[in-house]
């Protein structure tokens, strides 16, 4: 279900990445509804031509974020398309390997860390002058419930998550005098192919099926449910709107309350 946000106006310039399919399209999706002026980034081409073919108010560039020069070539683009900032979704990541640490290559390691927590360093650092340009905005990380707790089998995956609530903390307290808001939305599982995926890796390594991984992470979970795309997107829209503006800093679970992710059978 979609919700309406105050203060969310035309003039307002939002870049998301990863932002041509799954929860960054939906958070895309969100913001387009409330007449903002959306560019997003994404390293899949035929995915970027679908949602510019869906969205032909939207702007985009096809890009890499795990690599600092393409994410330089989005803000370029962002600079000539629309020449101002006032949200960064920082959206775009990776599940990387299902593996116990032993088994983790340093080639998986490196690019789960570039994707899930180099990128959003990447685009911060030139969103936030853009930012200031505007007179404050805000900044959205995308980590995940396993930056609450230890996550076995993902090692390169929580560490990037819990990184990025340290950052976004550090960033709040350096940006706040700037009326830039900082906060980090914490997905639990999310209905999607995604989900199904990991899922079924999960089974895979520990050797049993996967209906009983998917019955485990829903009972590891308070209210034993899946989260939709939208859940997120709400999140961040409400974050971004002027219903938000008391908020920074914070580190906000949208997943019916995770209680662990031992995964144990
Ligand atoms: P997804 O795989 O459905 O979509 C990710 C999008 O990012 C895709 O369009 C993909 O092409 C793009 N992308 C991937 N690597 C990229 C790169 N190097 N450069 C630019 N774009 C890239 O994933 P999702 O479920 O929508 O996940 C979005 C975010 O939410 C991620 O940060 C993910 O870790 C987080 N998250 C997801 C779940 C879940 O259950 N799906 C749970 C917790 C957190």
């Amino acid at each position: 279900m979609s919700a309406i946000f105050d203060g969310l106006t035309p003039e307002k310039t939002i870049l998301i990445t990863g932002g041509a399919s799954g929860i960054g399209r939906c958070i895309a999706e969100g913001f387009l509804r409330h007449g903002c002026r959306v560019h997003v980034c994404d390293v899949s081409e035929p995915a970027v031509n679908r949602f510019l073919s869906d969205h032909p108010n939207a702007t985009a560039t096809v890009a890499d974020v795990g690599l600092a020069a393409d994410v330089d070539s989005v803000f370029s683009d962002l600079g000539k398309r629309h020449g101002r900032l006032d949200v960064l979704v920082n959206n775009a990541g990776i599940a990387g390997p299902t593996a116990p640490v032993e088994d983790v290559t340093v080639a998986d390691w490196e690019r789960t860390i570039a994707v899930d927590l180099n990128a959003h360093f990447y685009a911060t650092r030139l969103a936030v002058p853009l930012l200031k340009a505007s007179g404050g905005g805000s900044i959205v990380n995308i980590s995940s419930s396993a930056a609450f707790f230890g996550y076995p089998l993902r090692s390169p995956y929580t560490a990037s998550k819990w990184a990025l609530i340290g950052l976004t903390k550090t960033w709040a307290m350096e940006l706040g005098p700037h009326k830039i808001r900082v906060n980090a939305i914490c997905p639990g599982s999310v209905k999607g192919q995604r989900i199904d995926t990991v899922i079924e890796r999960d089974a895979q390594v520990r050797g049993v099926d996967a209906e009983s991984v998917r019955r485990v992470y829903l009972e590891q979970t308070s209210l034993e449910i899946f989260v939709d795309a939208e859940d997120i997107a709400n999140m961040a829209l409400f974050l971004c709107s002027d219903l938000g503006a008391t908020i920074s800093g914070q580190a906000l679970g949208v997943d019916g309350h995770t209680e662990s992710l031992s995964n144990k059978q």
